[in-house]
């Protein structure tokens, strides 16, 4: 038999049966009248569910992908952009709009903290920014950005469209795109939507749309919103193949969400979320993200004193749960846990034994049960 480990890196996450049956369908033509309705429904739902007004684009590919597509159609080459980074995955940005030939204007927090709004509304009144990136959640360090304040401020500057690169933190924590003055939210379906890897969602709000109007004909291709607004608007017909079987797992998992409720989803990661921490620090991690902007899909924790890297995740793996070794300068001195999606208290019960026991593995004396107490005492209050 093969052996069973839990998933609880940030990303891919624990997908769950119902989901799960949705992949193992039997296919269908992406023209079969079933599916058209299928997807057009999956379309306009996920729309709703996160205050879209313009237009929703869930579609195959990764949300580096969705990144690409959210550059491509906003900006042209020799535009300004800002980028605020509070990590590895807002530094990807640089990249990809390096190698548009944008100007590029970095703000970053050191790792652990947060870009602060004041310090946003400063850096955008200095010159016309084409558009702004904030990544809302970045999976690198666990630090979760203010995307509402952000907002406010991204309103005062209306020529900079606002764009959240929200893959680690979509449906794990709040977002409105409307409601946030969020021109372009992108995720990706493997984390807290808690589907296999495969799809991406954008969320194009209005203004990003007439921004595309706007540039004419852009270099890119597949990820070109004119080539896939008449399909989101029909996809019975063709442009490039639906991943037919994820968008019925896309489908059942918004189906979930919406059935939780974003808000309560939110709040139940939020409450998880400090509840481990708790059951951490209560075995002598330090988690790295500074208290006021903890995320609540993920943790990054600082090994204790003594605690070898890959030792530790080795035993981790061992005793049935994979997580995570960090990046940067954290490489080697942290690992990171993922905590978003459909799981629930029996999941998170069962990494924190693993925790627990490979923490003894690796030399560390705890009492038995340290860390399951933390969290159930959390979790009481
Ligand atoms: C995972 C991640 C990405 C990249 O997504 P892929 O699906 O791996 O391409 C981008 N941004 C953030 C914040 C992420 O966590």
């Amino acid at each position: 038999m093969e052996k069973n480990v839990l998933v609880m890196i940030p990303g891919p996450t624990p997908v769950v049966r119902s989901i799960q049956e949705q992949m193992g369908r039997e296919i269908q033509a992406f023209g079969d009248p079933r599916f058209v309705k299928d997807y057009k429904e999956l379309i306009d739902d996920l729309g709703k569910l996160f205050n879209c007004s313009g237009q929703t684009f869930p579609l195959a590919g990764t949300g580096t992908l969705a990144m690409e597509m959210a550059i491509a159609n906003t900006t042209k080459r020799g535009d300004n952009v800002l980028i605020v980074s509070n990590g590895f995955f807002g530094d990807r940005f640089i990249d990809i709009c390096t190698r548009k030939g944008l100007n590029v204007d970095v703000i970053s927090a050191e790792w652990g903290s947060c870009v602060s709004p004041a310090e946003i509304e400063k850096k955008l009144a200095e010159k016309n920014y084409a558009v702004m990136t904030v990544t809302h959640v970045d999976t690198s360090t666990a630090v979760v950005a203010p995307i509402a304040e952000i907002g406010k401020v991204a309103a005062k500057f209306p020529e900079t469209l606002y764009i959240v690169d929200g893959v680690a933190a979509t449906a794990g924590e709040y977002a409105d795109v409307d409601g946030m003055n969020i021109d372009l939210m992108l995720t990706g379906s493997q984390k807290a939507f808690g589907v296999c890897p495969g799809m991406f969602i954008v969320w194009a709000g209005k203004k990003a749309l007439e921004r595309r109007k706007a540039l004419g004909t852009i270099p890119e291709y597949y990820v070109d919103f004119e080539k896939w607004l008449p399909i989101m608007e029909n996809p019975g017909k063709y442009f490039a193949t639906p991943a037919i079987n994820l968008v019925w797992a896309l489908k059942e998992s918004a189906a979930i969400i919406a059935e939780e409720g974003l808000k309560a989803r939110a709040e139940r990661h939020s409450k998880h979320a400090k509840a481990v921490h708790k059951a951490l620090e209560a075995l002598g991690f330090q988690i790295l993200a500074k208290e006021e902007c903890r995320a609540s899909t993920l943790s990054v924790c600082i090994y204790p004193e003594g605690v070898e890297d890959v030792k530790f995740r080795n035993c981790m793996f061992e005793e049935g749960a994979i997580v995570a070794g960090a990046l940067g300068a954290y490489a080697g001195k942290a690992f990171r846990l993922g905590h978003m999606g459909n799981i629930d208290i029996n999941t998170l019960v069962q990494t924190l034994g693993c925790v627990e026991r490979s923490l003894k593995a690796c030399g560390v004396a705890v009492k038995e049960g340290t860390a399951v107490g933390a969290y159930m005492a959390a979790l009481a209050e």
